[in-house]
């Protein structure tokens, strides 16, 4: 098979092999700017950084964009067991979660199966609910934390602890909505409580939580690597999402992502005399905490997007793994893939699955073709997070061999969507979204959102003035 963009590939394989941009690039995200979660000092301070960067590397249009976010402050937080012994945890506030002290009698739901919440009832009503983070077995889909925590509330929950499933990184985290204290508490204590429940049969416990709500202003960085004669106005974006969790570096997700959007960027420009469609190169922003960020993009610029051709999300593209792209049910494009990656002599393995979970969400739902990077064998034997999510996903979980990797496959894949002249991926009809959304079981976390907000307002006596607030909203985390 002969490669017409032989020249371009080497120029690309030949700069991604030699310099140490992603990793020096990882170090400044990472150790000076930290978490970069929404409304933090690192934020903004990133936002500066990537800006900058994308105009060293010579990209065009290069910006921010400012929107205001359901935003959260981390306070203090703490979990006792008050009766028939005294111990106390440490654990942590998930974000969203509102300040406040309740007590009550432990349910331990184990992975927290839909059916549950109903069939238990009588024991959660005025009580504090546990969970682990697994997706449960006897489930097809993903049971998101999300939905485990208003299950619990419908069912009167007065606390929620989020166990985490893996031993030996400590409480997990990952955003709810504001209507109760949630908590992360490690395996390990939360395998101490339930070890305890089975001996004593009755626990009480105490939580204590100190969180604030309130609006955060935060950003999404633009920048355009614009081809010297662009042959239409149609286009091709690459984003990750920049923020992490407060409480880790956000290493690997988001920011071995985000690094990674920006080698395509800087690898791009060098081949922008053989590129014949603009590629929008893009890192968002309040990701973990609701997709905000993607979410004001693809409303702020829906006019623009029967344009776009393609959206790749990188979200944590630079994980240790092989390099291929999950298409969000386009399987007309896998052959593009396996010519390409015949072409460019690179492994990429391609597979199929729809997961409302990262910043392509926005896009799927108006109607663009697109993907996520990441490897499609390795989701097949993974079940959870790992470290992610906890404060151990820190930089020198990253290696320089996969972020050179994302950067090689990844930024001649982009070339090549936006290059191609034979691209005609069938747009989603809005009937067809919804009809899929209907089949995932989707459909169901966004009503339950709606039952939840019912179920507050009839059944509380007293609202919390962060409740309150989110009620108003239409957002569901
Ligand atoms: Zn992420």
């Amino acid at each position: 098979m002969v490669n017409p963009y032989l020249d371009v590939d080497k120029k690309i394989m030949a700069e991604v092999y030699t310099s140490s941009e992603p990793m020096d690039n990882l170090e400044v995200l990472c150790d000076v700017h930290d978490s970069r979660f929404p409304g933090t000092p690192g934020d903004k301070g990133s936002v500066d950084y990537m800006v900058e960067k994308f105009k060293e590397y010579g990209c065009e249009n290069v910006h921010y964009e400012e929107y205001t976010i359901a935003g959260w402050t981390r306070g203090k937080a703490s979990l006792e067991v008050v009766s028939p012994i005294k111990k106390s945890f440490d654990v942590i506030s998930l974000p969203h979660s509102i300040g406040d002290t309740v007590e009550g009698k432990l349910v331990f739901l184990g992975d927290g199966a839909i059916d549950d919440y109903e069939k238990r009832k009588d024991e959660i009503d005025g009580n504090v609910v546990m969970v682990t983070s697994a997706s449960p077995l006897s489930m097809k889909r993903f049971l998101h934390r999300s939905e485990k925590y208003m299950r619990s509330i419908m069912a009167g929950a007065k606390g929620w602890i989020f166990m985490n499933h893996y031993p030996a990184y400590g409480p997990p985290t990952g955003g709810i909505s504001p209507v109760i204290p949630a908590l992360g508490i490690s395996h390990e204590d939360g395998s101490f409580l339930t070890r305890l429940l089975k001996r004593e049969k009755e626990v009480k416990v105490k939580i204590k939580t100190t969180d604030k709500n309130h609006p955060t202003v935060t950003y999404n960085v633009v920048a355009d690597v614009v081809p010297e004669k662009p042959v239409d106005d149609e286009y091709v974006v690459v984003g990750s999402h920049y923020d992490g969790h407060d409480i880790s570096q956000g290493a690997v997700d988001p920011a071995s992502g985000a690094v990674t959007v920006m080698e395509i960027a800087r690898n791009l420009v060098m081949v922008k005399d053989r590129l014949r469609r603009r590629v929008r190169c893009m890192c968002f922003g309040a990701e973990e905490i609701g997709l905000y960020g993607s979410r004001a993009y693809a409303r702020d610029h829906e006019a623009e997007l029967d344009k776009c051709r393609f959206m790749l999300n990188l979200d944590s593209g630079g994980s240790k793994g092989n390099k291929g792209v999950t298409f969000h049910d386009f399987p007309e494009l896998e052959p593009y893939v396996a010519r390409w990656a015949e072409e460019m002599k690179a492994y990429i393995p391609t597979d199929q699955r729809v997961s409302p979970y990262s910043d392509h969400w926005p896009f799927f739902l108006n109607s663009v073709p697109c993907g996520s990077g990441g490897d499609p064998e390795a989701r097949r034997t993974r079940t959870g997070r790992g470290y992610g999510h906890t404060r151990y996903d820190t930089l020198d979980k990253v290696e320089t061999t996969y972020l050179r990797l994302a950067a090689a496959n990844y930024t001649r894949f982009l070339f090549r969507v936006a290059n191609e002249e034979d691209w005609s991926p069938r747009r989603k009809t809005k009937e067809e979204i919804e009809a899929f959304i209907e089949e995932q079981g989707y459909d169901k976390t966004i009503a339950l959102a709606d039952q939840m907000r019912m179920y507050i307002k009839e059944n509380y006596e007293k609202i919390h003035p962060d409740t309150e607030a989110f009620i108003k909203r239409s957002d569901a985390w």
